[in-house]
């Protein structure tokens, strides 16, 4: 297929995703949120055999979007409130397309300088108003598992560096031994990063947690004074993923700094916190940790995949994840890309970060966090109003866990209602041993009435269901 201008086939493929993009977001809020789940139907569709001359682009196109009407979730509309996910902002998509469109290999500075030069401009913006030093340094990952994963192989160079030990040449085999220490409450993907890295995901020293999943600060300090004069990371939590909850940051940095323990914050949403001066008592202390783990396709509602791996010491990060060959030509003075992700290629995530900053504003970020937390706690205003709903934690953040006459099968059964009405898009989880509902706001375009039309949904469901 060639590029061969106006009416070729090349171009009406892309006026029809165009096309039908712009209508897709037009309609986005009135939008049943939910898909049909029919993958006969899809199939069908799609067509299962793949031909030998190929196809024109655009039937193929038209395909996918024919699909799309009924296999694509609205995920990133107003009321789909079951993960902590967010929606992209449009100046993030129309960026992205540009990414796409441009097709940047983002590796090194000398081929890529746009692409690279939003990177340098998006991580002065983010670390401005994640309000963490400005020597620290970032890479431009998939999401909050590859941050995670970069921040704890940072932490595995630097600690195993001070032990007389190059991890990245001699592996882990006859290592000195790293004691991991987390919260009880931490994050599934944490224990991905440990398990990546040869830390492993069961020997792991867990400190408790409180009733809303905040480690102890107390049981932390004690754990790690234990282990002291042995390699020791320890990860923390900003934003725990079903209460919101955020660890003591200072305590936990105290202890650490008595004891040369690497503190990693695991942030994929709760670090945005600090972005506001209402909510950044929340995350006190948090910028006295070593690495930093934050999503930018949540809370900041880039499109996906985008996260940050954060550093305090750029020679950490880099000696963890950079890779170097005789034909990756770096540039000495300006900031190679792909020095601070694991990845060599990948596409030019930073566009869509520069432009969802630029169009916000700082002020624009700040509205997007306290406005979620405050439909938070306008969800748990209006269904703890009713006899028999429960809210299980502490709506401090943009998180609110639910439960409905103190019953699993009955909890279960309003969020599927809700979800199968089309209303609202609800899940459950396990918290403490009970099923809860699980309530997340990260969506910059959720307004109360939102909120309204999706509480009174799910009144009116546990009302139905109730005996
Ligand atoms: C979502 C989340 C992650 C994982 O992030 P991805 O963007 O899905 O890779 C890690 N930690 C916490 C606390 C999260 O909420």
């Amino acid at each position: 297929m060639a590029h061969d201008g106006p009416g070729s086939e090349a171009e009406a493929a892309l006026d029809a995703a165009f096309r039908h993009a712009r209508a897709y977001l037009r309609t986005l809020p009135e939008r049943r949120v939910d898909a049909e789940q029919s993958p006969a139907r899809l199939a069908a569709i799609l067509g299962a055999a793949l031909s030998d001359d190929g196809e024109p682009a655009a039937d193929v196109v038209g395909r996918l979007i024919a699909a799309g009407e009924i296999g694509v979730t609205p995920m990133s509309g107003p009321r789909f409130f079951s993960f902590v996910i967010g929606g992209a902002h449009p100046a993030g998509i129309a960026a992205d397309w540009l990414a796409a469109t441009w097709d940047q290999n983002v590796g090194l500075y000398g081929p890529t300088p746009l692409a690279a030069t939003a990177e340098v401009i998006a991580s002065r913006w983010v670390l401005d108003l994640l309000r963490l030093p400005a020597s620290t340094a970032i890479g431009f990952v998939t999401g909050a598992t590859m941050a995670n994963f970069t921040g704890l192989a940072a932490a595995r160079h630097a600690l195993l560096a001070r032990h007389g030990w190059d991890v990245e040449a001699k592996g882990l085999y006859g290592a000195p031994e790293i004691e991991v220490v987390l919260g009880a409450d931490a994050h599934s993907t944490l224990f991905a990063g440990l398990r990546y890295l040869g830390l492993g995901s069961e020997r792991v020293h867990r400190v408790a947690t409180d009733a809303n999943g905040a480690m102890s600060a107390q049981g932390l300090a004690e754990r790690v004074a234990s282990l002291h004069g042995k390699p020791i990371l320890v990860c923390a939590q900003a934003g725990q993923i079903n209460t919101g909850a955020c660890d003591p940051f200072g305590p936990i940095a105290d202890a650490c700094a008595a004891h040369e323990a690497w503190l990693h914050i695991d942030g994929a949403f709760g670090l945005w916190a600090q972005a506001s001066d209402a909510m950044r008592h929340l995350t006190a202390g948090v910028e006295r940790a070593d690495s930093w783990a934050v999503d930018a396709h949540k809370w900041l509602n880039t499109p996906y995949d985008c996260g940050f791996a954060i550093v305090r010491d750029p020679a950490a990060i880099t000696g963890a994840v950079s890779i170097h060959a005789s034909y990756l030509q770096a540039s000495e003075e300006e900031r190679n890309p792909s020095h601070f992700t694991p990845e060599l290629s990948r596409r030019a995530r930073g566009f869509a970060v520069y432009a969802t900053l630029a169009a916000l504003g700082r002020q624009g970020v700040r509205e997007t966090v306290e406005r979620c937390c405050a439909l938070a706690r306008r969800m748990r205003d209006a269904l703890c109003a009713e006899p028999g709903v429960e809210c299980l934690n502490d709506v401090a953040l943009n998180q609110a866990i639910f439960r409905f006459g103190d019953d699993d099968a009955l909890t279960q059964a309003v969020a599927d209602a809700v979800t199968k009405s089309g209303v609202a898009y609800l899940h459950t989880a396990q918290w403490r041993g009970r099923t809860v509902m699980r309530f997340s706001v990260s969506n910059w375009s959720t307004r109360e009435a939102d909120i309204d039309m999706t509480a009174a949904a799910v009144l009116r469901a546990f009302r139905a269901l109730r005996r």
